[in-house]
């Protein structure tokens, strides 16, 4: 066995690997971690970047790759990438669901019949409450939005950031997600992190290498320790988990994670749900 594929099989670093494609977003969240609004910087990847790197990730044995942002959707020509990386590795792509309006939706066409997964934010069944972090009208266009892609084709989860719910906002999200014909294993739900726009929100959790779980993270500015490391804060990308400017080949990056993640403590990622 490949010293990969044993730092995978011992719990020392993730079998998913990360993309960051892209940081401008259409949105201009209240606890974005990227700082992303449209008028952010847009640190796009280079898609036949991506997809040589999710060949070679595969190669080396990682075993699902994610796409996320920014909105990852504003790059028109995702779809047919995300579709030709998801021939070497299944794929998870993060949107905030709000562009797939009309003719928007076929756009997603190359995707079906490939495994992709779509993971969606809506943070709770109280539209104000999510429109608060999100922006005007964010809930209705992804409760309009879920059961279209559903309907087209398209295999999608939900994600849900905030501070710990109570038990009756929490079993409201889940009695919406499920009406939305999303099941209980396709929901997920995290904390907000303390980093980007989150460093200022009481109540958020610290994310630092000892919270976070070693999940390799392919951006323009080069390869991080995991997807909450990229982060922007005062319009700079955070460097304290940076853990190589190289990213090709991909090799490297991937070794000098390993090495970072020897000895480090674990389960403080898993108890504050941060993976
Ligand atoms: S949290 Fe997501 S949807 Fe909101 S501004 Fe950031 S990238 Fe955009």
């Amino acid at each position: 066995m490949t010293a990969v594929r044993e730092a995978m099989e011992s719990g020392a670093i993730s079998r998913r690997m990360w993309f960051y494609a892209n940081y401008h977003c259409n949105l201009e969240c209240s606890y974005c971690l990227t700082e992303s609004s449209p008028r952010a910087p847009r640190r796009q990847l280079d898609h036949r970047l991506m997809k040589s790197l999710t060949r070679q990730a595969a190669d080396l044995g990682f075993e699902e790759v994610g796409v996320t942002g920014g909105e990852t959707f504003l790059d028109l020509a995702l779809p047919a990438t995300l579709a030709e990386m998801s021939e070497s590795v299944p794929v998870i792509v993060l949107t905030n669901g709000t562009l797939f309006v009309g003719d928007r939706l076929d756009r997603l066409a190359p995707m079906l019949g490939h495994e992709i997964s779509m993971q969606i934010s809506l943070d709770s069944a109280d539209p104000d409450l999510n429109d608060m972090a999100r922006g005007p009208e964010n809930f209705a266009k992804v409760v309009d939005a879920i059961p279209r892609l559903i309907e087209a084709g398209h295999h999608v989860r939900v994600a849900s950031t905030g501070q710990a719910p109570d038990d009756a906002s929490q079993e409201a999200l889940c009695v919406l997600h499920r009406s939305l014909g999303i099941p209980d294993e396709d929901h997920v739900v995290r904390p907000i992190v303390r980093r980007g726009r989150g460093a200022t929100i009481d109540g958020s959790i610290p994310a630092g290498p000892d919270e976070l779980f070693p999940e390799l993270t392919i951006t323009a500015d080069g390869a991080f320790w995991s997807p909450f490391a990229p982060t922007v804060f005062n319009d700079q990308v955070d460097t304290d988990l940076l853990v190589s400017r190289t990213v090709d080949p991909l090799s490297l990056p991937v070794q000098r994670l390993i090495a970072l993640a020897q000895g480090r403590p674990t389960g403080s990622d898993v108890a504050n749900n941060i993976r």
